[in-house]
């Protein structure tokens, strides 16, 4: 079966097309500056040099979606004959609350409660919600499915997700960890499990997703037993431009302290702060490890404050997991910083954890990077969200054939 995935934001769209017959990858592409001037489509169809760009009005979701579908059945840049070849569409959707543990198909009763859940994840789900509805205009026919970041979180214990409130805002309002990245996670872990050739069943496993967004998770028996993102993706990890933990006092006496309203303090901890607030010069690490090895001292102290936080979710979690068989890096960061994985791992041999720092130095690809006598085997494992997304994709639109 062919599937379309699609990340829906909402002012940009990243796609893919893939033949889940061989798992393989047929094109894929970026929408950006949808209803702004200069939307353009840039779409790359594997296996070709051809990085094909068009600049197109796109005053909504649905003209996005139309300029997707017409790139990949483009006689020149596409990979279709015609869109009838493509079996359904996946989604994903940022939240799905406590209803979804797993992927859906989406139906009319699914869109209610996914507009329902925008309470809980304002900046994402009504993109999402966008669109699946301008898919349905354009292709009524073929069937969708929802792939929630949150499911994957699901299996999570309460003492994992209930925090130490007033009970009844849990109960009124949602107020509970849901945790985010769950279709990395999940990849990951299975990935590492393939790889090592041991049963997710007899596995402890820490997923460490360092993105611009970063979470740890704690694996146990393929289930996720904890998380380090919250009720939202801002608590946890430092991340590029969000605080992750921090005293929840501090809101209060800075936005006196500033006279900043709550929706101001809500946007410094998430676009302000991180490892952009500390260093006080950019989100991307690479920026902040060369003004490091210049000197800089507070770029020094950023890198440093990162791997601390980093580290003491793994130390935690190893305690909640009672062991540690696996330890692996994920996404932007945990992919491809070298020096990063180091300072992580440093020091960390009465965890079992031991890094070779020969084998450390990789890139982007799969890799065991511990020493032969280390006991937690730590890996390198590059994520593949849309790979997951088709999978659940095909998997749900059989068993609802
Ligand atoms: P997201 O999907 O959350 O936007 P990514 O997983 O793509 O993030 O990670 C992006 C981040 O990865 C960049 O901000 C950058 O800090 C980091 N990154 C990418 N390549 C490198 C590298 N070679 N060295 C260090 N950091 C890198």
């Amino acid at each position: 079966m062919k599937v379309l995935v699609i990340n829906c934001g909402s002012s940009s769209l990243k796609y893919q097309v893939l033949d889940m017959d061989g798992e393989n990858l047929l094109a894929k592409g970026l929408v950006e500056r949808i209803g702004m001037d200069g939307s353009v489509i840039t779409h790359t169809k594997i296996g070709s040099d051809d990085k094909w760009k068009n600049e197109v009005p796109m005053p909504t979701h649905k003209e996005a979606i139309e300029q997707v579908l017409n790139a990949i059945v483009d006689p020149e840049h596409g990979v279709l004959h015609d869109m009838s070849e493509l079996g359904a569409v996946g989604h994903r959707v940022v939240h799905g609350g406590e209803r979804y543990a797993n992927s859906v198909l989406i139906d009319e009763k699914v869109l209610t409660h996914l507009d329902e859940l925008s309470e809980l994840a304002p900046l994402h789900n009504p993109a999402n919600i966008l669109g699946i509805r301008a898919c349905q205009k354009l292709m009524p026919n073929t069937p969708m499915v929802a792939v929630f970041d949150t499911a994957f979180h699901q299996t999570m214990p309460a003492e994992s997700y209930i925090y130490a409130l007033p009970y009844e805002y849990y109960e009124k309002y949602g107020v509970r960890r849901y945790g985010f990245h769950g279709t990395s996670h999940k990849y990951v872990a299975d990935r590492a499990s393939k790889i090592m050739n041991v049963s997710l069943d007899d596995m402890k496993i820490i997923t460490c997703h360092l993105g611009n967004g970063a979470s740890v998770s704690a694996i146990k028996r393929g289930k996720c037993i904890d998380t380090s993102m919250g009720f939202t993706p801002l608590e946890g990890l430092v991340m590029g431009t969000r605080c992750g933990d921090i005293d929840p006092s501090i809101t209060t006496y800075i936005s006196e302290k500033e006279n900043l309203s709550a929706e101001q303090m809500n946007e410094i901890m998430n676009k302000k702060s991180g490892v952009l607030g500390i260093s006080g010069i950019s989100s991307d690490f690479r920026d902040i490890e060369a003004a490091a090895e210049e000197g800089n001292e507070r770029a020094q102290l950023t890198l440093k404050v990162f791997a601390h936080k980093v580290r003491a979710y793994i130390g935690a979690f190893i305690a909640e997991m009672n062991g540690l068989d696996a330890l692996v890096f994920t996404a932007g960061v945990g992919e491809n910083d070298i020096a990063m994985r180091d300072i992580i791992c440093n020091d960390l041999g009465n965890l079992g954890i031991k890094l070779d720092l020969v084998k450390n130095k990789i890139r982007g690809r799969e890799a065991i990077i511990s020493r032969d006598d280390s006991p937690v085997t730590i890996m390198l494992i590059p994520t593949n969200e849309e790979l997951m997304i088709a999978r659940d994709t095909v998997d749900i639109v059989e068993k609802n054939r």
